[in-house]
């Protein structure tokens, strides 16, 4: 890995093309697919003028970019966040396509985003933002095109708003254009719990390879919203014992395991997991080193780099955020014999349930919960075996091995395609 500053090190971009050039070279991939395969397809900046709610006009600057449709439609969140970046949203779209190639599902890669700080603005704003923000990008969207999913600071109300706009353009409904929806307007049962249950069914699958009990397993999680929340109440439930979990403005620790639905009703009451009676307020960045079996970061990227990746103290790594992890502190971890479920893998329960949504919306025909679960299960234990047999096979760590999987699926699609000119 060559020398890199802080700046390159924590650059998505730069982390997402270092994976690829990884993966191509012990693929052998030819040069010119290997530049097909690291240039987005198309990448669209919209500056949307919002007036806000003080009678001030105020223009807002969004992405959003299609890094590969080789498989199927773009699929993708959007995040709303001050400190989105074009490169950011470049490589949350590329990490898209690897990982519904990993997973298998047929779409490709996309991601979306908005600079904006939605802690600062009212719901009429933000319903604002995102309508105008929607009808500046609707030429590039649709059900047969690019399909967004919510992501950080977004949800199922905004993907309402989302679906809305673009039906009242289309004159009809359009229940597939979006997934991540409400219930009542074509949303999929089990999609809100579907990206912290598919952690849960990864790291089980990891405990059965090491034999390892549920009930002696500690676990330290990172962050407390759809996905860090789900996966603590899930696997709470399940067993597991969550040890600590980390906040941004805070972190909580109990040894013998938090409960997480006390410390859910306090964050809701005070906004905070501050001052929780049920556990002992630690400082957060030191959390991260708490000994356990299972960290999983499931807030943001670049927080497990050269500078700390050394001092993790767990055995697995599931990581339920979307690059936690910089390709140098892979390094650390593999030498620290650290047994990675990659994001790629990891996370990639919430799009497999984005993908039955869409089918679902598609065929006007909607599964009950335990269908839902039981395909997600299949489709996630599956894939997290053959990412750990070809690691196993080709003597690779398994996030090589889950981006070997991807691109060269993502290339036979494209070989078989073949280049249109
Ligand atoms: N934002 C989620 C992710 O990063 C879900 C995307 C989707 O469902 O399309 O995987």
């Amino acid at each position: 890995m060559p020398i890199l500053s802080h700046e390159q090190e924590t650059n998505p971009w730069v982390s997402a093309e270092a994976r690829i050039d990884n993966a191509a070279a012990r693929l052998g991939l030819d040069e010119g697919i290997q530049k097909v395969l690291k240039s987005p397809t198309r990448e669209v900046t919209v500056n949307i003028p919002v007036p806000l709610d003080d009678g001030r006009l105020e223009v807002f600057t969004g992405y959003r970019v299609q890094h590969s449709m080789v498989r199927g439609p773009g699929k993708g969140g959007i995040r709303f966040a001050p400190d989105v970046t074009l490169d950011e949203v470049r490589a949350l779209a590329s990490w898209m396509t690897w990982k519904c190639a990993v997973v298998n599902i047929p779409f490709g890669g996309a991601k979306g985003g908005v600079i904006c700080d939605p802690a600062m603005l009212s719901d009429c704003e933000l319903e604002r933002i995102t309508r105008r923000y929607t009808a500046q990008i609707m030429d590039v969207i649709g059900p047969e095109v690019d399909v967004p999913a919510p992501d950080m600071n977004t949800n199922e109300r905004t993907m309402g708003w989302i679906m809305d706009t673009y039906a009242m353009h289309q004159r009809h409904a359009t229940t597939a254009v979006v997934t991540g929806k409400p219930m009542e307007l074509g949303g999929s049962r089990g999609r809100r719990e579907a990206t912290g249950r598919g952690c849960m069914m990864v790291t089980l699958q990891a405990l059965k390879k090491f034999g390892m009990a549920v009930e002696d397993t500690r676990v330290v999680i990172q962050g407390f919203g759809n996905v860090g929340g789900m996966a603590a109440k899930l696997m709470a439930a399940r067993g597991f014992r969550i040890i600590g979990l980390i906040e941004y403005d805070g972190a909580v620790y109990n040894p013998h395991g938090l409960d997480i639905g006390a410390l859910a009703e306090h964050r809701r009451e005070t906004g905070s997991i501050n001052e929780f009676q049920g556990g002992e307020a630690i400082d957060k960045h030191e959390a991260m080193f708490l000994e356990c079996d299972v960290l999983l970061p499931a807030a943001t990227e670049n927080v497990i780099t050269s500078t700390n990746a050394g001092r993790l103290r767990c055995r697995i790594l599931c990581e339920g955020a979307n690059g936690p992890t910089t390709p140098i502190a892979d390094e650390i971890l593999a030498d620290k014999k650290v047994f990675v479920i990659p994001d790629i893998l990891a996370n990639a329960g919430g799009v497999t349930v984005s993908y039955f949504e869409w089918v679902q919306d598609r065929q006007g025909f909607f599964w009950n919960e335990e269908l839902v679960n039981s395909r997600l299960e299949e489709i996630m234990l599956e894939s997290f075996d053959s990412v750990t047999a070809f690691a196993e096979k080709h003597k690779v760590d398994n996030r090589t091995a889950a981006y070997m999987l991807a691109l060269d699926r993502v290339t036979n699609a494209i070989k078989l395609r073949g280049i249109y000119a």
